[in-house]
């Protein structure tokens, strides 16, 4: 059993500090936290995101990606996720429809050098606090260059035919309502994208979240 006394000897072991400000005490200090912005609601749109990245934000995501915080990381980025989803009415009204979880997955090639699918952990921790199941459905067939610094038109060509449906899995999402997770929302090409192999597997209906908003 983890006691608080064992906790505590984990923080002096290993100190937190905020990413922004370096603080002593948590990855994301109270004044830190304060200089996040939440996004609007917007109901016609096919994306529900949480934050706004930009700032703190950003320091947040990077290090959840690319260094080994993992653990302590993930409670923060998906404790601001689950919280700015369930303020969007629109968001709570097709989770009435017991929706699965779905990740947008990382090539075969990536995710070994990265140990982990970022998508994926906040997928699965989305699903576990909602009651949900996360399912993994989809692929990565091709090698797509990095989104970031490509215009519209190209993000949407880099990420043309990137993704497949995993064959045996159709009977798990045939006539279903989809969430389909990925960390940072831009011109949203990777979702649509990702969206029209679920359709076309039989999903009745798909939503992308993100947990930030470029
Ligand atoms: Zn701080």
């Amino acid at each position: 059993m983890f006691t608080s006394n064992f906790v505590g000897i984990l923080d002096f072991l290993f100190p937190k500090y905020c990413v922004n400000c370096k603080k002593l005490g948590s990855y994301l200090c109270s004044d830190c936290f304060s200089y996040i912005s939440f996004s609007e609601q917007n109901t016609n749109s096919r994306y529900f995101s949480a934050i706004a990245y930009k700032g703190v934000v950003r320091k947040l995501i990077f290090q959840f990606k690319y260094k080994p915080y993992l653990s302590d990381l993930r409670s923060v980025l998906s404790d601001l996720f689950y919280e700015s989803l369930i303020q969007q009415e629109k968001f709570m009204q097709i989770l009435e429809t017991n929706p699965i979880l779905v990740s947008i997955p990382l090539h075969k090639s990536r995710l070994q050098k990265r140990g982990y699918n970022h998508a994926q952990i906040l997928a699965e921790d989305l699903a576990k606090r909602f009651g949900l199941s996360y399912v993994d459905l989809l692929k990565r067939v091709k090698k797509t260059l990095s989104q970031y610094g490509l215009k519209k038109d190209e993000r949407r060509k880099n990420v043309a035919g990137a993704f497949v449906f995993i064959n045996d899995k159709q009977q798990v999402i045939r006539d279903r309502y989809v969430f389909l997770v990925d960390d940072i929302l831009t011109t949203g090409a990777t979702i649509n994208e990702a969206t029209l192999v679920l359709q076309k597997a039989g999903a009745k209906n798909v939503w992308g979240l993100a947990l930030a908003r470029d």
